[in-house]
């Protein structure tokens, strides 16, 4: 690939971004700084940095409640993201024993 402004050829260089899994492709003139990145690995490199900052990841205790029962609060990131009110119904799976699911029955 040659540089759109001396002509010159450019290195293509792979960096990593902060927060995105994959490296993306650059491309660098060695002769005038130009610098550019690979339009498909950047826009993969947003997707993945979006991805992250969607995934809200909260440390909690279940908390002990009569009869035998647990229970958890939702805590208010987590509600105001959800949009959760109190009241709703939601659909509780266990897809494994490490997991469970809450679905919002909408
Ligand atoms: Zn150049």
């Amino acid at each position: 690939m040659k540089c759109p402004k001396c002509n010159k050829s450019m290195k293509k260089i792979k960096v990593t971004i902060q927060d995105a899994k994959s490296p993306v492709t650059s491309f660098q003139c060695g002769s005038c700084g130009y610098f550019d990145f690979e339009e498909k690995s950047i826009h993969k490199a947003i997707n993945e940095i979006k991805e992250k900052e969607m995934t809200l990841k909260i440390k909690q205790k279940i908390i002990k409640l009569s009869h035998g029962r647990l229970g958890m609060y939702i805590n208010r990131d987590v509600a105001r993201s959800l949009k959760l009110k109190g009241g709703e119904e939601v659909y509780v799976s266990v897809p494994d024993k490490k997991c469970f699911v809450v679905n919002l029955v909408k």
